[in-house]
């Protein structure tokens, strides 16, 4: 069976005048072609993942570039056999992603961000430059998946970078830092803030770790693991020339790349738990959640 839907990822820093109508144009876009997903809109531009069937997908992004005027913004593109989301959430936001700045200083990667490198640019100099490579994403999505040798600071959300960064990382100022994310739209904020911070040499990876899968020079090359997306995927591969699994079963410390939720909801930790070990111990991330479930539901 051919796969007939498309998941799309995309983003763009532009200007939007009203937000609010620009959203409500996105929902009536997104209704009337029955597409499904995400999409967050400001005064800073769009930040969306959605899915739908390929000629729905394909009048959404004629529209979507029409209605922003410009046709600047790439949408990466996934093939599906299906929605990869539930339901349709457009939302409107001071900020398209945040690192909760004062006002002052919020970043507008118009003005300032890290230089962009290509793919084949940011695995040169991963491989034979005097680089820190950072991870500018949360702690679970890079516990699935991240490059070899990356710094992956262990926060929970965006906002806690400028903390951590201050905290932690100050030492690197006179490095040459590369960062990379899913798709690019966090490096375009985090560069900008490193910089703002004092680093001297500051590069993102153009497009993310999923265009960086996606390139035919490097293939996802140095990637370990599978890369974490917010649908109902979860991971997707990334590395097709010398891939490697990180990530361990709870139970049998086997490799295993299966990412779930703790089944005891108060906790819905994620972990990873191979498919034999989930049958024989259930979903929980320990002894005390599956007893407090069991508890509850004798
Ligand atoms: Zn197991
Ligand atoms: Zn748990």
């Amino acid at each position: 069976m051919p796969k007939e839907f498309e998941i799309l990822l995309y983003y763009l820093y532009v200007d939007i005048q009203d937000p609010e109508s620009f959203a409500s144009g996105q929902r009536r876009l997104c209704e009337e072609n029955e597409i499904k997903g995400r999409i967050i809109i400001s005064h800073e531009g769009i930040n969306g993942t959605v899915s739908g069937r390929k000629e729905a997908t394909a009048e959404y992004k004629k529209q979507t570039l029409e209605d922003l005027g410009t046709d600047r913004m790439q949408f990466k593109v996934d093939l599906s056999d299906g929605h990869a989301f539930k339901k349709l959430s457009v939302k409107v936001r001071p900020e398209i992603v945040s690192l909760h700045l004062d006002s002052q200083s919020v970043i507008n990667p118009n003005n300032q961000t890290g230089e962009r490198l290509a793919p084949e640019e940011f695995l040169s100099e991963m491989e034979n430059g005097d680089v820190i490579v950072f991870d500018g994403r949360n702690k679970y999505e890079s516990d699935l998946g991240k490059f070899k040798g990356a710094v992956c600071p262990p926060v929970n959300n965006f906002r806690e970078f400028p903390e951590w960064i201050r905290e932690n990382f100050s030492h690197a100022k006179g490095k040459r830092v590369l960062t990379y994310c899913t798709g690019g739209i966090r490096c375009e904020k985090l560069s900008g803030f490193l910089l703002d911070e004092g680093f001297k040499s500051v590069a993102q990876l153009d497009g993310g770790i999923i265009n960086y899968s996606k390139n035919s020079n490097t293939k996802g090359k140095n990637f370990d693991g599978e890369c974490y997306v917010f649908d109902q995927r979860v991971g997707v591969e990334v590395n097709s020339n010398n891939p490697k699994v990180i990530s361990k079963c709870i139970h049998c410390d086997q490799p295993s790349q299966r990412y779930r939720n703790c089944a005891w909801k108060p906790c819905n930790d994620q972990i990873f738990i191979c498919d034999s070990c989930e049958e024989e111990f259930g979903k929980f991330c320990g002894e005390e959640c599956r007893a407090s479930c069991t508890k509850l539901s004798p």
